[in-house]
């Protein structure tokens, strides 16, 4: 069977990922979003169903417990949690899925799965993550500081990651996940049923 492709992409608080995502899947129709669960409140903008599916926190411990979620963590007090029927669903029509998951739930998918690819997405500097960082919102010192600390244990992840995208542009930054994208697409593990098709004689 054609095997799909998973594209794991993960990045420290304030790193522009979400933007790089959203740019990749617009210029890609077939690759598909795993829309996680989560129990945090949907911010402004953010649509119930493609950014996440917004539940009580009640909703998603039941959920934990008929195990309907391949990964699950808690961050800033809140659960995210990567539905195993739309992880299952792809990996058996053999179709490219593209998540947003923090390092914790991306090693376990690199633990359970073959054929992930990891990416890795930096700020162009510390001094612009900084700065990003205390953008965000209307944050309270205390809040930013526990997210500087979560980033700064985040980044020692990067060691097991294959990519790592300094988002200085953009542009440039989707530019780069597609051609990892691209690349990843015609390694001979991915390819190895064609390959197979294409050698019976
Ligand atoms: P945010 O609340 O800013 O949307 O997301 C916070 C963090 O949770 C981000 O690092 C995001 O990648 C991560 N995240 C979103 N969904 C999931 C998920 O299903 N599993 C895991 N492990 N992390 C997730």
């Amino acid at each position: 069977m054609k095997q799909g492709l998973f594209l794991v992409v993960s990045a420290p608080s304030g790193a522009g990922k979400s933007s790089i995502c959203q740019g990749l899947l617009d210029i890609c129709p077939q690759l598909n979003f795993s829309v996680s669960y989560t129990s945090r409140p949907p911010r402004p903008q953010e649509v119930n169903g493609k950014d996440y599916h917004f539940i009580s926190r009640e909703n998603f411990l039941q959920r934990v417990k008929r195990g309907e979620f391949v990964e699950w963590v808690e961050s800033f007090g809140h659960l995210y949690g990567t539905s195993r029927k739309t992880v299952d669903k792809y990996l058996q029509t053999g179709k490219d899925l593209l998540l947003d998951l923090e390092p914790r739930g991306a090693k376990k998918i690199k633990k359970i799965y073959r054929g992930g690819v990891f990416v890795f997405v930096l700020p162009p500097s510390r001094d612009d993550f900084l700065k990003r960082l205390k953008k965000r919102g209307h944050e309270s010192e205390e809040v930013i500081q526990a997210r500087l600390a979560q980033a700064e244990s985040e980044l020692k992840e990067i060691s097991w990651y294959t990519y790592v995208i300094f988002n200085k542009d953009l542009k440039e930054a989707v530019k780069q996940l597609h051609s990892i994208y691209i690349a990843e697409k015609c390694r001979k593990e991915i390819l190895s049923d064609e390959i197979k098709k294409f050698m019976q004689k």
